[in-house]
């Protein structure tokens, strides 16, 4: 029998035209929808649809998943792969670009589907540690014993059953070199009821220290269920970090900029980093420019404490760390 957020996951939104009357959204704002949705899928959980305001297209929590005509068209200098994770591969799904950490794609899937991901291109089938390729992957990590945090990544690793997670933590634990484990997920934003006592149990109970970094680019995302997932994440001693993405007409004001710090501080998460776009095929209407950027932030410094001011940084393939952008 599946647990409730499994239920709640395969109930998700996966019809553009089904969250549109849901939204009462007139579908002649929405030109190309269904084009745009067959070249990169559509799909939202019921929580997240939730949050989005009624009869408003511009909603900023809308324009993050809705398939759209500009999609379809984008400069050249827009990839498959823009950031170099193919090239990255240690072995298939194990991408080594920075010292000392190594990221493992645990799943192609995700509970949401984001229209400005990186990754919406990315070649999943032969990039994912399954469990026929977990070995080489556990083999790389344990015979290189500068590797002292390891990123559970995808896709959205928390789609994946506990029992799954449990032994892939499970065997990172056994390997005495390993010290931190990082999550990257936007579940708690996503689907807050993955956060179920089973899975804080796992977290819990592994001696790696365990910093979970979530994903929210606008504080209207932050309701009240996705408050308490945090409070029980931070209860199980996770550490919470927050990593968004710069998006234009989306998050990219001081106002918004600092009201999601403060909300965050507020449900116990740090701001990590704020990244400009990578630039994937199909994401050009998302994006913000460096300078643009770096003038926000000035004005964010000006209204923040320091510890609220999340880093601004940009991917380059082939640099040996994210480039800091302030
Ligand atoms: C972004 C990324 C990391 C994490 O970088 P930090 O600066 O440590 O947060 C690690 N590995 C890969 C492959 C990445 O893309
Ligand atoms: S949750 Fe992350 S990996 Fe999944 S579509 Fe969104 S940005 Fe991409």
């Amino acid at each position: 029998m599946s647990s409730s957020w499994q239920t709640e996951l395969a109930e998700s939104f996966t019809d553009p035209q089904e969250l549109l009357r849901f939204l009462q959204l007139d579908p002649t704002d929405f030109p190309d929808i269904n084009l745009a949705h067959s070249v990169f899928s559509f799909k939202v959980t019921r929580s997240y649809a939730g949050r989005i305001s009624k009869s408003n297209p511009h909603d900023p929590l809308l324009r993050q998943i809705v398939p759209l005509s500009d999609e379809l068209y984008s400069p050249a200098e827009f990839l498959v792969d823009p950031v170099g994770d193919i090239a990255a591969s240690v072995t298939p799904g194990l991408l080594q670009k920075y010292q000392r950490r190594v990221l493992m794609v645990m799943t192609g899937a995700c509970a949401i589907h984001c229209r400005y991901c990186f990754r919406r291109n990315f070649p999943y089938s032969e990039n994912i540690i399954s469990k026929s390729r977990e070995e080489e992957a556990l083999t790389a990590i344990s015979t290189d014993s500068d590797i002292h945090e390891v990123i559970l990544s995808g896709g959205d690793p928390w789609v994946l059953s506990d029992e799954q997670l449990a032994n892939r933590i499970n065997a990172l634990a056994s390997i005495p070199h390993v010290q931190r484990l990082r999550i990257h997920t936007r579940m708690p934003v996503i689907l807050p009821s993955r956060i179920t006592p089973a899975l804080l149990s796992i977290l819990e109970s592994t001696r790696l220290k365990v910093v979970v970094v979530i994903h929210a680019n606008h504080p209207q995302e932050l309701d009240h269920d996705v408050e308490q997932a945090l409070n029980r994440l931070r209860i199980a001693r996770c550490h919470l970090l927050n990593q968004a993405v710069l998006l234009k007409g989306i998050n990219d004001t001081v106002e918004i900029q600092t009201t999601l710090s403060e909300k965050l501080f507020s449900m116990g998460v740090m701001p990590y980093y704020l990244h400009l776009l990578d630039k994937a095929k199909g994401t050009s209407h998302f994006e913000v420019t460096q300078a643009y950027a770096q003038n926000l932030m000035i004005e964010v410094r000006r209204l923040l404490p320091g510890y609220l001011v999340p880093r601004l940084v940009r991917e380059d393939s082939g640099y040996p760390y994210k480039t800091p952008l302030d």
